[in-house]
């Protein structure tokens, strides 16, 4: 088994009864088998107790019961008592493991941390770079394997190609000579020709044309005729159990260089107001966790949506600060690479499953999008604006187009110079770009705010498979 872990994984501690939610609020906590005939067993510290949990349980549903939205286990202080009565061993799987999360894959286990927990959250927006929230992973192999039975009809070609497009992702999200605009574009655009791809393959990419070099992912194999020597046949592929690193041919396939060549021909177009307007509507139709998630939805509206005059007219402050994180080497863009890392090696190679693998991408792009503008329209209603994002500590770094401060893809005449956000802009005096080489400091009320969105939005659309299916549908049209 091939193990994969993000490197926030180990570090991640809950500050429980500090915590401000809870793992235990709102949404409905599934006990699994295991731990349910654990419960019907226990007699725990005292025959009260031990009757208190037969009676928190819902045998039917199989989930704890909850009073006002609250578990029946989770006391005032914030605590669980069926751990401070049981101990640790007393909780089932769900309980066990939130925030950390499993994606399985034939041989290969992927772990990563959700930023729905507010402690995964803060973690993602710390700025030093060794405590940063993601950045990168581990991986490790075991001699265990899945039995094969369980795995029928696992695509090991398509899984090896999404893992290398992942690989290729995580290089657009670092790539910094070009805007976090520009960046997020290329990944639908990327995703965009993987699922054209794959869709003229009737749903394999990983197809007998593949092994000639002509008909699946026939611009990689065009522009790079050394790996067609490489490649293993299909048969040899699928019984070593579909890791990228096993498959040269496609990891040489689907290479920056192979990238390079299709944005040649392709015309950056950026989402238009409009565009963002309309992807926005999505959300008023999830079922929302907290009450007051439509509060925050009218609040994004009525500062981005809801005076649009035209298109590209929208000059509200909060889409001048908006267009500023985007296109700006800002404090607050490591966070947005995180979190776009983050939404990327969580979700995106579970397309292998249903070949939705645009849908994956843009739900990564758009998260990182809404996230921001929740934080912006927060940040307008509390007039905390000015100084929200003020810059502590500055390092201009040696990234690429770190001399000039300038992106290769930004009109500088485009970009609003209002003090009123300074907070998001390099320094006018000293050209200092904030954030660039990852060192640039958030003020601590930006960075709570900001932890604040984060968390928020992601229990909202990950607390359940519903939400996540609806907007998956949304994306992939
Ligand atoms: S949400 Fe995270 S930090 Fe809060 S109680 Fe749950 S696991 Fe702990």
């Amino acid at each position: 088994m091939r193990y994969i872990k993000s490197n926030d994984y180990d570090r991640f501690k809950c500050i429980a009864g500090r915590c401000p939610e809870s793992c235990c609020e709102g949404w409905q906590i599934v006990i699994d088998d295991l731990s349910l005939e654990k419960y019907r067993e226990m007699t725990g510290s005292s025959a009260a107790f031990a009757a208190r949990i037969k009676a928190s349980v819902d045998w039917e549903e199989h989930c704890f019961k909850q009073h006002g939205r609250r578990c029946d286990f989770l006391a005032e202080d914030g605590l669980c008592d069926l751990q401070r009565k049981c101990g640790e061993a007393a909780l089932c799987m769900t309980c066990d493991r939130y925030p950390r999360h499993e994606e399985e894959f034939r041989n290969v286990r992927e772990w990563s941390v959700s930023v729905s927990c507010p402690r995964v959250a803060e973690m993602l927006v710390e700025d030093k770079a060794d405590c940063a929230g993601f950045t990168g992973y581990t991986e490790w192999e075991t001699e265990e394997k899945d039995p094969d039975e369980d795995y029928e009809d696992f695509d090991d070609g398509l899984y090896g190609v999404l893992c290398d497009a992942r690989q290729l992702i995580f290089e657009i999200i670092h790539d910094r000579r070009i805007s976090l605009s520009s960046r997020m574009e290329q990944i639908l655009f990327l995703a965009e020709q993987l699922q054209e791809m794959l869709d003229a393959e009737n749903g394999s990419v990983y197809g007998s044309g593949y092994e000639s070099g002509s008909g699946v992912l026939p611009e990689v194999n065009a522009g790079q005729p050394e790996a067609a020597d490489e490649m293993d046949k299909p048969d040899d592929r699928s019984k070593t159990g579909g890791t990228a690193a096993e498959y040269p041919s496609i990891h040489h396939g689907i290479s920056r260089a192979w990238f390079d060549g299709l944005l040649d021909e392709y015309e950056m177009v950026h989402e238009s107001r409009e565009d963002a307007k309309n992807s926005f509507t999505i959300l008023y139709d999830l079922e929302p966790l907290h009450d007051d998630w439509f509060d925050t939805l009218e609040q994004v509206w009525s500062a981005f949506f809801a005076d649009m005059k035209n298109e590209g007219g929208a000059e509200s402050l909060c889409w001048k600060i908006y267009d500023s994180i985007l296109t700006g080497h800002t404090a607050f863009e490591p966070a947005a690479e995180r979190l776009l890392e983050y939404f990327i090696y969580t979700y995106f190679c579970g397309a292998v499953y249903d070949g939705w693998i645009f849908a994956k991408a843009a739900f990564a792009v758009y998260s990182v999008r809404w996230i921001f503008m929740t934080f912006i329209a927060e940040c307008a209603d509390a007039a905390a604006l000015p100084d929200a994002g003020r810059t502590e500590t500055v390092d201009a770094g040696a990234k690429p187009g770190a001399d000039t401060g300038a992106r290769t893809d930004v009109d500088a005449a485009a970009v609003p110079d209002s003090d009123a956000v300074a907070w998001a802009m390099p320094d006018a005096d000293s050209g200092v770009m904030p954030g660039m080489a990852g060192k640039g400091l958030l003020s601590a009320e930006a960075k709570e705010k900001l932890v604040r969105c984060i968390y928020r939005y992601s229990r909202e659309a990950e607390h359940s498979e519903e939400n996540m299916g609806a907007l998956e549908e949304f994306f992939q049209g």
